[in-house]
């Protein structure tokens, strides 16, 4: 009897588990980068009441590698995701003062957020640079780099396969139109133009050159031939521009992608993380967006073809209602181009 009822619970168990990645999976699907939106037919009814709620979740965040690192710093860092506990170490190097010795979890470990840090830092009081305004010293460096931006999608969608990465024997749609404003009926190819230009003349502004991949709607560039732009340029960045959609219209908030490590994407990988965290952080704080966090993508041709760091913005779900009214507005849209510039400057500033 007693055995019976544990098997019976065990079963549950393992079916909600199931349920669980299922919906995962489904809402991972969604996400529009580079493809249409999936037919809310293909959604099954019981589970789009939990999409949104497990990904926000359960997704867990990269711990940035902050040892080297001024304390004050390491703390701003982490603070975007995590909380953090100090530990003063006893004795530390003549030179090590305030910086931090040791981290747990680890550089590059996954961990849940909102989960705590700990920083065990060297005795001594603060160094001088701390305070040093990283904007203004952004800005002095990045002059004469080169951003390629990426306005995705475009007006007509080409439908016809292409390697999903150089060499590649699976394929994908060249490009897609994209999707549509719920409430305005703003294409995405429409409004990630109008950020990406407004985004274009804030680095230029700081002496960055930037390549637009598209200034057109009526242009036929393939997510590989977009890449492809960006590695013949020498881009220091190839920066990405996009908005999401999904069946559920409550799901909101901003998520930046970047290359996930794969048989392609390994030399870039790295530089790629640390501008979206960059870049991510600084549009997060801009526009007051819901975080929806950073995510590791190795399906995306886009940056698969990719040979220079990349990173991609999906600003905000056009399938919300409120959101899709946010995003059409002056006044957000220079909100977000505001922290997406501000992030890639300091992205570019740092060597
Ligand atoms: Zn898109």
């Amino acid at each position: 009897m007693k055995s019976e009822r544990r098997r019976l619970w065990l079963a549950a168990g393992l079916v909600g588990a199931g349920l669980v990645i299922v919906a995962a999976s489904v809402a991972m699907a969604l996400v529009t980068a580079e493809s249409e939106p999936v037919p809310a037919a293909l959604v099954p009814d019981s589970l789009t009441s939990t999409q949104s709620a497990p990904i926000a979740a359960a997704v867990p965040v990269e711990v940035p590698d902050v040892v080297g690192e001024p304390l004050a710093q390491a703390e701003a860092v982490l603070a975007t995701y995590f909380t953090v506990e100090r530990r003063e170490a006893a004795t530390a190097p003549a030179d090590a003062a305030r910086t931090v010795l040791s981290q747990s979890p680890g550089g590059g470990a996954l961990a849940e957020r909102g989960s705590v840090v700990v920083l065990t830092h060297a005795p001594g009081s603060e160094p001088a640079q701390v305070s040093t305004a990283p904007a203004v010293v952004a800005a002095a460096s990045s002059a004469g780099k080169v951003v390629v931006i990426d306005a995705g999608h475009q007006r007509t969608s080409d439908q016809r396969p292409e390697p999903l990465g150089p060499g590649s024997s699976e394929t994908k749609m060249r490009v897609t139109g994209g999707t549509t404003g719920v409430s305005t009926g703003k294409p995405e190819y429409v409004f990630t133009l109008e950020l990406s230009e407004r985004v274009r003349k804030r680095l230029e502004a700081a002496g960055v050159k930037v390549v637009m991949v598209r200034t057109a709607h009526d242009v036929s560039i393939s997510n590989a031939e977009r890449a492809q732009k960006a590695n013949a340029a020498g881009a220091d960045l190839f920066l990405r521009v996009h908005a999401d959609g999904n069946t559920d219209r409550s799901m909101r908030g901003l998520s930046t992608l970047y290359p996930a490590k794969n048989s392609w994407t390994g030399p870039i990988h790295d530089e790629s993380l640390a501008a979206a965290k960059v870049v991510h952080a600084a549009v997060i704080k801009s526009s007051g967006a819901k975080d929806r966090g950073l995510s590791a993508r190795g399906d995306l041709t886009g940056f698969n073809w990719s040979k220079v760091p990349s990173c991609l913005v999906e600003a905000g779900f056009m399938s919300n209602a409120e959101e899709d009214a946010l995003l059409v507005s002056d006044a957000y849209q220079e909100k977000l181009a505001a922290g997406i510039a501000a992030g890639v400057l300091t992205y570019l500033g740092k060597d």
